[in-house]
């Protein structure tokens, strides 16, 4: 349910209004937008008298909201949220770009494409040090070593980082990440989510290979609801009957996010495409399309990576792939 404010309301006047409301057992969440206050309450709504609400006199009106998700909700949050990560943030005026390996393997690796991402305009360098693979027999990533590498790398550049989680356990070793990612095989992990939820970290919630955009936005919410409201979701592409393609990128996922929530949302062409030369139009179409940033697989020697060779760019080619993307955002703009 929502209440819109009048204009003029005090700050007094919303804070009784917010006690009020606590009282019956609602979370309430206050959003300021430029014009109007919106008052998002969660729980158990069913109770609130939403005529008793309308008739106050600070109040303009009263909605329920249908969506299951609530704190996620455009409704409850007109405005963009925007994530500040670090110095930079994703949302908003910001066009974030997550780029690196995808696995960290070595120092001397994990630096030389963290240099190479920042001098191209990277606003974040990406890596991942536990590693979801379909075998047990792949490389599994270097666990705590690669996020010591990720933030050596972090300190030499001052690039935040970007790392996945699998397993709450494992938490304390995120203290200093920037950006704690949520991988697609992870979407559903609710305990992981709801741990993930008493964090102050910006969580990059990825969507699942079979899930739905409201599964997506469910799954945001178990986060919002613990208290995070920092989630940035990516569209990664949807496993299809296509097989020329690593999976389906869901283009048309970005403007109706964006309809539906006030979350970031930004896209990764490398593991939607899974071949280095889609890269670079899908990552175009993103900035068409209104994404809010990206996230692309970067190694500096694709053909021996670890993990992902095959749809990871050089440093060169994510270079050009960023020149271009800043031409289609001004275009956009324009
Ligand atoms: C990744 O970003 O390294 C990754 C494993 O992606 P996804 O979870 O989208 O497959
Ligand atoms: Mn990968």
């Amino acid at each position: 349910m929502i209440a819109v404010l009048k204009q003029g309301t005090t700050d007094a006047q919303l804070e009784n209004l917010s006690s009020w409301l606590r009282a019956q057992g609602l979370d309430v969440h206050i959003s300021k937008g430029e014009t109007h206050t919106v008052v998002g309450l969660v729980g158990d709504t069913a109770k609130v008298d939403a005529e008793l609400l309308e008739s106050l006199e600070i109040v303009d009106s009263v909605k329920r909201i249908s969506e299951p998700f609530k704190s996620a909700n455009r409704k409850f949050h007109p405005d963009d949220s925007v994530i500040k990560v670090g110095d930079t943030s994703v949302g908003g005026n910001i066009f974030a770009v997550m780029a690196g390996p995808c696995s960290v393997e070595s120092e001397e690796q994990v630096m030389e494409i963290a240099k190479a991402v920042k001098a191209a305009g990277a606003t974040m360098l990406r890596g991942g040090a536990f590693k979801p693979r379909t075998s047990p027999y792949d490389f599994q990533g270097l666990k705590a070593d690669g996020i010591e590498l990720l933030l050596k790398a972090k300190k030499e550049t001052g690039l935040p980082i970007v790392t996945e989680i699998m397993n709450a356990n494992h938490l304390p070793l995120f203290e200093d990440v920037d950006v704690i990612q949520v991988g697609a095989r992870n979407m559903q992990n609710f305990e992981l989510l709801k741990e993930l939820g008493r964090t102050n970290k910006p969580i990059l919630l990825k969507r699942g290979l079979a899930n739905t955009l409201k599964e997506l936005l469910m799954s945001a919410e178990y986060i919002m609801a613990g208290g995070n409201e920092n989630v940035i979701l990516c569209e990664r592409g949807i496993r299809t009957f296509e097989t020329y393609t690593r999976n389906t990128l869901d283009l048309s996922a970005v403007p109706m996010l964006h309809e539906l929530t006030h979350l970031p949302v930004i896209i990764d062409p490398s593991h939607a495409t899974g071949v280095a030369r889609l890269v670079k139009p899908m990552a175009l179409a993103a900035a068409a399309c209104g994404a809010d940033g990206l996230m692309i697989e970067v190694h500096n020697d694709p053909a021996h990576a670890l993990c992902d060779g095959a749809q990871s760019l050089t440093p060169d080619t994510f270079a050009d792939v960023m020149k271009s993307v800043g031409r289609v955002l001004d275009a956009v703009k324009a």
